[in-house]
């Protein structure tokens, strides 16, 4: 098996459900992410996979998550996997 320098950890990164780079997870922040994280989620929902970017953009209202069949994406954009309108939350 052949090992890229991309693999130089074994857990899989997520990717921005918006832009596809690399997840940030939001636990980085623990003592602070109850307070900033906004509340609009469902709790039955899993956290979305978002960059540093597009989480900053979420905590300030710049970014408009919908859900997909079974996926986050950017609300009121069409799904490339789907092909249908995102539903905002
Ligand atoms: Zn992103
Ligand atoms: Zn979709």
């Amino acid at each position: 098996m052949v090992t890229s320098s991309a693999d130089a950890y074994s857990v899989p990164f997520a990717s921005c459900v918006v832009c596809g780079d690399p997840a940030t997870p939001p636990a980085t922040e623990e003592s602070v992410a109850d307070a900033s994280l906004p509340t609009v989620l469902p709790s039955r929902l899993p956290t979305p996979d978002l960059c540093d970017k597009h989480w900053a953009d979420y905590r300030t209202d710049w970014l408009l998550l919908g859900w997909c069949v079974d996926h986050y994406g950017q609300a009121l954009t069409e799904c490339p996997v789907h092909h249908r309108e995102i539903e905002p939350l």
